[in-house]
């Protein structure tokens, strides 16, 4: 397997041999060393020591007999003998004789061996009884998988015990033997591995013999032999609070947690190199994981519970997002509150446009994280992530990454950012670099809000949760495209093996969960309070800036001359009403109500002058009542008033209710609607015509166009300042894929953080505060796109440039520039290049305009 370069000759090699009782040792011991042999005792102890010698290929082989352990903790005499004689003695090569018939518990040494990073062989003993049992092994996988060289032997007929040697001389002469597998406890054990093995580093004088990190990891097993060494007060205490710290988050102490780790990691690797033909599965993890895991049934499964998890992270997280919510829209009018009303104000529209509407449409999301979060703790504690980074890997070999860059990915369904730190996790720089360039694509939590703003907009009902599983599996699908293409394109060469670890099932700690949750939580809220704010306010200034003074049109005579007309009109009901040509009680009675809700602007509603100027309408509409023709227009008010009630009714129960047009249930809401519309026609049909007629035709288009004079304002203001600009400039390229300068402008923030995208599309169309559940925002979209653009905005948001805190990550972890820029420009184009064909193709077969 590893060939050294320069075939450097020894002459003489110490090897030991380890291994479980009856395994076959000594069995081997004597086919290797026949006659000459020595029996003794290891110094002061009353444990055999047999050393014999051999001669093999020119080279002098001392073999030594280690007394026969399941493991190499201090528990007994037997295991410190053979352990400190590894470590003290530092024979040239140790030899692992397993018993091939009971492979998981024999490679439990193993682990330990190379936990301690010694030239290790592997000799599959008794390879006759496993194959009698139906086991069949995946050597050269099962040798990939464990980074060292394995050779089947049968001890007692002395089969392969010269291949044996041959691995053993090979090893020893191999001077640049690649250190070996270094296996991953898992983030919750590494984390403290790492600060116990920094204080160790210091320690020259202790980490002569072992590494710093096998010490690290022996001191928070809470070794005997280890502890015994004089550590500083430091150590001992970050020790100690380690051990405390993982007690209460992972429920249990660290040795059992470790092996834990380690029977997960033999499990997973057995799963991938070792095939039971015949005999039947045990424990109870493997009778799940036959379900679980099952070649038919795991990929399903495992898309069924991530579907579970998005379900359940929507419907839960509505109702903390409705506090939230309202808690913003408190917070907004509170402090505009500080403010006359409908003051322009710049220091009251940057706090509230601004800072609550930026920051608060990212902090509702909280809850969906928090929730999202939850879910994946508790398949990542219970051991099924594990079992689904399984069921991936068969898939991820296809396109030469393996089940481990899953794990990245799956984080990346949170955040970028942690899950590209995730990616530390591989050993094999190749599969570390692929996968962070396609933890992007996995749809982020910040873009959350960009479908949750769009889906219900352009969507129905039964419709929605498909459409969001839809994106996110198109994310999967490009990531594999990307790594397939990556590994073609850039980075040739094998897959390189791995083990996937499947830790035995367990009941997960609320400690344990609620600290990866409060973790990646935090992380997000930081986001938002640090990066987010920052941003809130640049993008505040760059779509407030410069501001318009003089606009292209006219709005003050526009809305003069508008007024004007529906005046007028008002004044065409008079025959209707039969009420003289001339008379202006109609006309007068709407223009006051008119000026009321002018004055009214000026004012919240608690002040007084709000109050004085409804007093004022009413003072005139009693003067006009008293006319002669007063009698009529009462009762043509008073209609006004209660048509509206009837259909404002209606209105609040079909949103109330969430009830589509044409559903039964919607059309006895209508019934009944336009049962107690006749009735009141009944009381007077001809004032009643007159009334609709002013509502439908009269009121509404007039108030239309003043809403439209007020976006045109706006939108002149937006077009006008630096971030319509920069959209507009960035319009033309836009175009083919069905986005105008709105959308350009947004996706500017959402370069710099992936959840400003609402914010500022919120700004664009100067809606104030926003976020993605604003209807007000949702109708504006949907006047603008066709569900096939809105589909096609939210595909570019999930492919296109990742946010600026990812390329940052990306940069630091993969240590330059050029691979940020990649993942920068080489998305975006995906992005486009995807996007241009699905607008382009929508049109042209008629979907979704
Ligand atoms: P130790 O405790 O590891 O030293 O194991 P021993 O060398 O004493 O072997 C235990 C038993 O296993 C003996 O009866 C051996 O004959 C038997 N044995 C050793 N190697 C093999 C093998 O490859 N196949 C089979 N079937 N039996 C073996
Ligand atoms: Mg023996």
């Amino acid at each position: 397997m590893r060939k050294n370069k320069m075939s450097s000759k020894i002459n003489k090699i110490t090897i030991a041999l380890v291994g479980n009782p009856n395994s076959g040792k000594t069995t081997i011991f004597n086919k290797i060393t026949g006659e000459r042999q020595h029996v003794g005792n290891y110094a002061g102890v009353t444990v055999e020591k047999k050393d014999g010698y051999c001669e093999h290929k020119g080279v002098n082989i001392h073999v030594v007999d280690l007394p026969g352990t399941y493991s190499l903790t201090a528990f007994s005499l037997e295991e410190l003998v053979a352990r400190n004689f590894i470590i003290d003695e530092k024979p040239d090569v140790i030899v692992d004789i397993l018993d091939a018939s009971n492979i998981e518990r024999n490679l439990y040494l193993a682990t330990q061996l190379m936990e301690l990073n010694v030239p290790l062989v592997l000799a599959l003993n008794m390879s006759d009884t496993a194959k009698l049992r139906g086991i069949e092994f995946d050597l050269k996988l099962l040798s990939d998988l464990l980074g060292s060289p394995i050779v089947t032997t049968i001890g007692h007929k002395g089969k392969g015990i010269n291949e044996l040697l041959d691995a053993v001389i090979s090893v020893a002469e191999d001077e640049n033997r690649a250190p070996g597998i270094q296996m991953n406890l898992g983030r919750d054990i590494e984390k403290h591995i790492n600060k116990i093995q920094g204080l160790i580093e210091r320690e020259q004088k202790l980490t002569e013999k072992c590494s710093p990190r096998w010490l690290a990891i022996k001191l928070l097993e809470n070794d005997k032999e280890i502890h015994q060494e004089n550590w500083p007060d430091d150590i001992i205490q970050a020790t100690e609070k380690a051990v405390r710290r993982i007690e209460e988050v992972l429920g249990d102490s660290p040795e059992i947690i470790i092996a834990d780790k380690r029977y997960g990691i033999i499990s997973g690797a057995c799963q991938e190199a070792v095939r039971l033909t015949v005999e039947a599965r045990h424990t109870y993890s493997d009778k799940i994981d036959e379900v679980l895991t099952n070649r038919i049934l795991g990929l399903p499964i495992f898309f069924i519970m991530m579907y579970i998890v998005f379900q359940l992270t929507f419907a839960f997280g509505e109702i903390p997002m409705g506090w939230i919510e309202n808690g913003f829209a408190f917070l907004g009018d509170s402090i505009s509150y500080l403010w006359p009303n409908g003051s322009d104000s710049l220091l009251l529209s940057l706090l509230v446009d601004g800072i609550i509407g930026g920051v608060g449409g990212v902090i509702v999301f909280v809850p969906n994280i928090f929730l999202l979060f939850m879910a994946i703790a508790i398949l990542e504690d219970t051991g099924y992530m594990a079992r689904a980074a399984f069921n991936m890997d068969r898939l991820m070999h296809k396109i030469g990454l393996h089940g481990k860059s899953f794990i990245p990915m799956l984080v990346g369904f949170g955040c970028s950012v942690p899950a590209i730190m995730a990616t530390r996790t591989l050993e094999n720089r190749r599969d570390r670099l692929i996968t962070m360039m396609i933890v992007p694509l996995m749809s982020c939590g910040a873009r959350l809000p960009i479908y949750t703003l769009i889906i219900p907009a352009f969507f129905p009902q039964v419709w929605q949760a498909p459409i969001l599983w839809l994106i996110y599996l198109i994310g999967i699908m490009v990531a594999i495209g990307v790594a397939k293409l990556l590994r073609i394109a850039v980075f040739k060469g094998e897959s390189s093996a791995f083990v996937m670890e499947l830790p035995p099932y367990r009941i997960p700690t609320l400690k344990g969960v609620m600290v990866h949750v409060w973790e990646r939580t935090w992380l997000y809220l930081r986001k938002a309070g640090t990066v987010i704010l920052a941003i809130s306010i640049v993008m505040w200034a760059l779509s407030t800036f410069p501001q318009k003074t003089v606009y292209d049109h006219d709005y003050d005579a526009i809305t003069e001359q508008s007024t004007n007309d529906y005046l007028s009109a008002i004044r065409g009901l008079n025959p209707l009403l039969d009420i003289s040509p001339q008379s202006t009680v109609l006309v007068d009675a709407l223009h006051a109500e008119y000026n009321m809700i002018e004055e009214q602007q000026a004012f919240h509603p608690f002040e007084t002058g709000f109050e004085m100027a409804e007093q004022k309408k009413n003072k005139t509409i009693d003067r006009l009542v008293q006319s002669e023709e007063g009698k009529k227009l009462a009762v043509f008010l008073e209609m006004i008033e209660q048509i509206s009630v009837v259909r404002n009714n209606f209105d609040a129960s079909i949103e109330q209710n969430e009830l589509e047009t044409g559903t039964t249930k919607y059309l006895l809401f209508d019934q009944e609607k336009d049962h107690t519309l006749e009735a009141i026609e009944k009381s007077n049909p001809v004032i009643y015509q007159a009334a609709v007629k002013y509502i439908d035709d009269i009121k509404s288009p007039y108030d239309e166009k003043m809403s439209e004079i007020n976006q045109l304002i706006h939108s002149e203001q937006m077009t006008y300042s630096i971030a319509g600009r920069i959209g507009k400039g960035i319009e033309p390229v836009l175009k083919p894929l069905g986005f105008d300068w709105k959308i350009g402008t947004a996706l500017i923030g959402a370069f710099a953080a992936k959840e400003v995208f609402v914010a500022q599309l919120g700004i664009v169309y100067s809606l104030g505060e926003t976020d993605a559940k604003s209807d007000a925002l949702r109708q504006k979209l949907q006047k603008d796109f066709t569900p096939l653009a809105a589909f096609c905005i939210m595909i570019f948001c999930l492919i296109s440039a990742p946010c600026m805190a990812t390329i940052a990550t990306t940069r630091q972890e993969s240590g330059s520039w050029k691979w940020a820029m990649l993942q920068l420009g080489g998305l975006t184009l995906i992005a486009y290049i995807l996007t241009l064909v699905i607008y382009q193709s929508g049109l042209l077969f008629g979907i979704g305009i």
